[in-house]
């Protein structure tokens, strides 16, 4: 799934292609893609230019002027690509964004189709966001606030990053990588850290992700950018993806278990439990 810096990297390619561009049109393929429960729906964006686009946690958001937001998560296997009309179209796309009277388009391929495309208005848009659902972005948040919210939180360490509501971006890659880079055993109890651990995890994670976002992302599964380029932080993965192999740092075999049912691996000699 793309997490936080394959998402911000989409992001950083869709501006320069589609900022200010103009809906003309927008074919929907696969109707339960979007969603449009609320007040709006694909038609209330024909004729609507996009003013800004941006993340939130590993969401995709467009905003349009001069009410309209389209919030877009890609979920496992999502990819939004722009494209020229004449490039043929990939199979598994499901909606397509024709922009300035068809000159580009914007299509959301998705072969597992668990993605969605969002449709809302300024009001539902500010009620999502300031709902509940996802915590601070791990890159705005600051080393006194993380400290905070950490602290008292109970349960795995692993389970607590992976929670949106903590933190809104990170996943099963990163918050494996940035684990075994602060040495902290995915099992440790996130309430027995110390200080000084908690400070290097958050330092770690700043590191961890702006690298990864240096490299555009991982491409371990269907990540691409908007124009269809992988990624290339699956180089630097230390842990992810890299049971019983040895560690880069020890050499130790890279152990892989489950942690809140989720896949997870960590180097038993780098990283021992709290
Ligand atoms: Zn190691």
């Amino acid at each position: 799934m793309p997490e936080l810096p394959e998402v911000e990297t989409i992001v950083r390619s869709l501006r320069p292609r589609i900022l200010g561009r103009k809906v003309s049109e927008i074919k929907v393929l696969l109707p339960k893609i979007i969603h449009a429960e609320g007040l709006g729906s694909s038609e209330d964006l024909i004729g609507q230019t996009i003013t800004n686009i941006f993340r939130w946690g590993k969401n995709i958001v467009l905003e349009f002027s001069p009410n309209w937001y389209v919030r877009i998560h890609l979920k496992m296997t999502g990819q939004l690509l722009v494209s020229l009309p004449e490039e043929p179209i990939p199979k598994h796309t499901h909606v397509i964004f024709s922009l300035d009277g068809g000159k580009i388009e914007v299509r959301y391929r998705d072969i597992r189709q668990f993605g969605y495309i969002h449709i809302m208005t300024a009001g539902e848009w500010e009620k999502w966001r300031d709902g509940n659902f996802v915590g601070p972005d791990p890159l705005e948040i600051s080393l006194p606030s993380f400290l905070a919210r950490l602290a008292g939180k109970r349960g795995k360490i692993k389970s607590v990053l992976l929670n949106q509501a903590f933190l809104r971006g990170l996943g099963n890659i990163y918050v494996d990588e940035i684990l075994h880079q602060a040495k902290i055993h995915p099992e440790s109890s996130a309430d027995h850290l110390s200080t000084e651990e908690a400070t290097g995890l958050y330092q770690k994670m700043q590191q961890v992700l702006q690298a990864a976002i240096w490299h555009q992302g991982s491409s371990v599964s269907d990540y691409v950018d908007s124009s269809g380029k992988q990624g290339e932080y699956q180089y630097y993965h230390q842990v992810y993806g890299r049971a019983n192999l040895p560690c880069r740092q020890c050499g130790t075999r890279i152990e892989r278990i489950r942690v809140s049912g989720r896949s997870t691996c960590f180097c038993p000699k780098c990283q021992r439990r709290r």
